[in-house]
């Protein structure tokens, strides 16, 4: 994520955020420049950009979920829609009428708006499925119902279907103690859920990619249904970290690719981060430093290429969990990347930089 300031004031701000502390300023996220901007009311009840000379800095509407604080994003002059790009793929939110529901998904809403900006960033298409259409996005946030059976997160036709309960960290974690899991957050399965989402858009009707895709990935013709279930009754191979990002990617082909797609996510996600901060790592010990300094200086949607990926993601990761771990609190990094998961990492980024979601 880029880092962002009140365009009236300098006040560095957040992402989500929908007013600046320092001027009080109401903010709203502007999609075509991908920016925050400090925003005006017009006498129309529009909203002007402030100091804004790229794009038309007039005639702007809030997301019509901005109501219920859980977007800043906002809609141009003329938009078809009352929402924004990112909320326009809801077709199912929570029952607001339920206690706490507001909260679970302003919390999803959060690592939602993080997937669309990054799908965005790398140019990849983000349309709402309309009924009759191939591709599209749809995102269901549903509740379990006593008697009926759970609600289970995943991906069907470009259906992404999320079970609020995941929203509440106790749960989450319980789950994912439960699954045996060494990550599990909100943003992981936005981008492991639509991960299988660009796999049908990459690879259905494109046989010369797919039989790519099975020598690195395997053959995905593998029965689904039996391979998860084998997944969960035999537990995973051995050595699976020798191939695999985590130990569900080993379940099916086609969980490896959105375990794996996932990752690459969160790598491209933080390097940006850290490239916003300007981020140099140059530790002080005496030891060999080969592969251990780096500095984030390009952004890594657009001017790195993979090896560089690599290389600056690597000692970043390093540092992260050495700064966590000064804080009492757990890696937030703990995965291990080996040749082979290496070369799938490639193959996606390869993959989305060659814009196979639009030829
Ligand atoms: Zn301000
Ligand atoms: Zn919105
Ligand atoms: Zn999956």
């Amino acid at each position: 994520m880029k880092l962002f300031k009140c365009t009236q004031c300098e006040n560095p701000v957040y992402f989500e955020n929908t007013s600046c502390d320092r001027c009080k300023y109401q903010l709203g996220f502007e999609v075509n420049s991908m920016s925050l901007f400090a925003i005006k009311t017009e006498a129309d009840g529009s909203y002007s950009l402030v100091k804004h000379d790229d794009v038309p800095n007039s005639g702007y509407r809030y997301c019509a979920n901005h109501q219920y604080q859980v977007c800043n994003w906002l809609v141009a002059e003329g938009a078809k829609s009352d929402y924004c790009v990112a909320c326009n793929l809801n077709r199912t939110i929570p029952d607001l009428a339920v206690d706490d529901n507001l909260r679970k998904w302003s919390k999803i809403e959060i690592a939602k708006h993080r997937l669309i900006y990054a799908l965005l960033r790398f140019n990849l298409p983000v349309n709402r499925k309309t009924s009759d259409a191939v591709h599209g996005i749809l995102f269901d946030f549903l509740a379990d119902t006593e008697g009926q059976p759970r609600v289970l997160t995943g991906h069907a036709n470009g259906l992404v279907t999320l079970n609020i309960a995941e929203a509440d960290d106790i749960e989450r974690e319980m789950m994912r103690k439960q699954m045996d899991e060494i990550y599990r957050t909100l943003l992981g399965h936005f981008r492991h859920e639509i991960g299988h989402y660009y796999w049908e858009v990459f690879f259905l009707d494109h046989p010369e990619r797919l039989s790519l895709f099975r020598k690195i990935f395997g053959d995905e013709r593998a029965d689904y249904g039996e391979s998860l279930q084998r997944h969960y009754e035999q537990g995973t191979p051995k050595d699976w970290e020798e191939h695999y990002i985590s130990a569900y990617a080993a379940a099916h082909p086609w969980e490896d690719w959105a375990e794996t797609w996932a990752h690459y996510l969160h790598m491209v996600g933080t390097l940006e981060t850290a490239y916003a901060f300007g981020v140099t790592i140059d530790p002080l010990i005496h030891a060999d430093k080969r592969g251990m300094s780096t500095r984030i200086d390009k952004d890594p949607y657009l001017e790195m290429d993979f090896e560089e990926i690599i290389g600056k993601w690597l000692p970043l990761t390093f540092a992260m969990n050495s700064l966590n771990r000064s804080m009492g609190l757990k890696d937030p990094y703990p995965f291990i990347i080996t040749p082979s998961v290496l070369g799938k990492l490639q193959f996606i980024h390869n993959a989305i930089h060659q814009q196979w979601a639009s030829v």
